[in-house]
């Protein structure tokens, strides 16, 4: 179903929907027709302040980390039901405002949004402290684990609503209050997740919600005095900036980054398999996946076979309209991300790289939006720019290798290590590459799958901490030592190092 009415969302600061102190509103487009469908506030640094004055006052009366613990499952549980409730109108506003596939939005990232909700809603109850051990004769320990304060938290616009539960579910279910920024061009979902957070009893000021550009609003969280940590999922660049400008009052930092994922099919491999999986894992959200696997590399002797499997598979995906059940491919999120899409494919082809299938824009009969064709390109060198760098768009290369040694130093030489995959038959392969690939997830014979209990998180310029599964706690909350006198006595033994004799022997 398409969006076919203007939606106009404020956003949301102390509980209140608010206009921006600025006045001034940012147009949110349909990236696949070029439709206007909504707006939002062009938050500002005042707007920024705001939000944390309501976030700081939510933290220090304990609103929300005061409730009694089942109250607080509850209210996250209560979201997660309201997220299934509303998974159709979710799936359409975010097809509709990413250009993307509804079907992947209404199957796939909105009902696991849910479920990651529900699993930080049960692993609250089991958050604790290591308690009690006498590490030292006379006392004992114990530590507590709390929440942070105030978590600024900057997400992406390729999976808006999920990277948002991605984020506010280890924060809330830490105890925390969290000042959360959408991307500039993806605001509507989130918002209206605000609106679910209201109707589910979240307390005001525990989530707020600032829209705004990066440059103006993630910018002013991330230098924030009074921000205790901030979350950036986006670009490599993005969180370096993040991480210089969070050095003021040295607040702690998470950054999900970018990927480049390696795809590594040798010659025992399931060729059936591991061809459905190339194009699954590379073609997920047109490309626009941290996770997506984008360098192929296949063993020589079976080049040849997986590579027209490969096509095959390729010219079967069906780019068209993101509204309909029927379209595997939507657009790209924006002109600006296509033309940067066609550059890197010229340059390659420019550099003599062959395209073995796609390598332009897609023609969308009656829209007049930003499709590229899925595209594999092969014949290219390891250092070549589209190997190295992320392109973030539908496009597969594909290299040969000869020997187990040579492709699993090929995956690693590239700056990020954020995913990667492994196609083999061979148990003893597939553990050495395991073992070898210094990527945050390696996938044995599957490329994509996450589970809500396992970790998510990179590793070199990906940047580093965890999303999802308890791992994330680590993230979102401080540990407190404790320590507790046992003996009463007003002399200690141990008080001339500092002052006094020696007790006599
Ligand atoms: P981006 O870095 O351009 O934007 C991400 C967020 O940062 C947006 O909200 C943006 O407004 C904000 N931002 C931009 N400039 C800023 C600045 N100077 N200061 C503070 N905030 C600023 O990234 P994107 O284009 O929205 O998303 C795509 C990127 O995200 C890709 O690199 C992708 O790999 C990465 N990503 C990573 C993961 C992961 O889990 N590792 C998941 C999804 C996306």
């Amino acid at each position: 179903m398409a969006i076919e009415t203007l939606i106009e969302l404020k956003m949301l600061i102390g509980g209140q929907w608010v206009e921006s102190t600025s006045r001034d509103w940012i147009e949110v487009r349909n990236p696949a027709t070029g439709a206007l469908i909504g707006r939002v506030p062009a938050g500002t640094e005042a707007d920024v302040d705001r939000a944390v004055e309501a976030a700081r006052e939510a933290f220090d009366d304990q609103r929300w980390r005061g409730l009694w613990l089942p109250e607080r499952v509850a209210i996250l549980e209560r979201l997660a039901d309201l997220i299934d409730q509303h998974t159709p109108g979710l799936a359409d506003m975010e097809s509709a405002q990413t250009g993307t596939a509804v079907k992947l939005r209404r199957d796939s990232d909105i009902p696991f949004s849910a479920d990651n909700l529900r699993f930080f809603a049960g692993a609250m109850r089991h958050l604790e402290g290591k308690s009690a051990g006498e590490y030292s004769t006379d006392h004992t320990s114990m530590v507590r684990r709390e929440p942070l304060g105030v978590v600024g938290q900057v997400a992406p616009w390729n999976y808006p609503f999920m990277m948002a539960i991605w984020k506010i579910g280890p924060a809330l279910a830490a105890g925390n209050s969290v000042v959360l920024k959408p991307a500039t061009s993806t605001p509507l979902t989130t918002l209206k997740l605000g609106e679910l957070a209201q109707q589910a009893g979240l307390p005001d000021g525990v989530l707020n919600i600032v829209t705004g550009r990066g440059d103006v609003v993630g910018a002013a969280m991330a230098a924030h005095p009074d921000i205790d940590m901030i979350s950036l999922t986006g670009d490599s660049e993005t969180g370096q900036r993040i991480q210089r400008l969070a050095a003021g009052n040295l607040k702690r930092v998470h950054l999900e980054l970018g990927g480049k994922a390696p795809f590594i099919v040798f010659e025992d491999a399931d060729l059936e398999a591991a061809a459905r999986g190339a194009v699954s894992g590379g073609f997920v959200n047109a490309g626009q996946d941290c996770t997506a696997a984008t360098r192929i590399y296949v063993q020589r002797a079976v080049y040849e076979d997986f590579l027209a499997l490969l096509k095959r598979h390729t010219e079967t995906v069906r780019v068209g309209d993101p509204s309909q059940t029927s379209t595997d491919m939507g657009s790209l999120i924006s002109e600006d991300q296509l033309s940067r899409v066609e550059g890197f494919v010229q340059r390659a082809q420019q550099a003599g790289a062959r395209i073995v299938t796609g390598g332009s824009r897609a023609d969308v009969p009656g829209l007049t939006g930003a499709f590229f064709q899925p595209t594999i390109i092969d014949g290219l060198d390891q250092d070549s720019e589209i190997v190295q760098k992320e392109v973030f768009g539908p496009v597969l290369t594909v290299l040969p290798f000869d020997s187990e040694d040579e492709v699993l130093a090929k995956a690693n030489d590239v700056r990020y290590g954020l995913a990667s995959s492994v196609w083999t038959r061979d148990v003893f392969k597939a553990m050495r590459a395991a073992r070898s690939l210094d990527f945050g997830a390696v996938w044995i014979n599957d490329h994509l799958p996450i589970a809500s209990e396992m970790p998510h998180g990179g590793f070199k310029q990906s940047g580093f901490g965890k999303d999802m599964s308890a791992y994330s706690f680590d993230e979102y909350t401080r540990v407190k030592h404790v320590m507790i006198e046992l003996t009463g006595a007003a002399e200690k033994g141990w008080h001339y190092t500092i002052w006094g004799d020696a007790p006599e022997a």
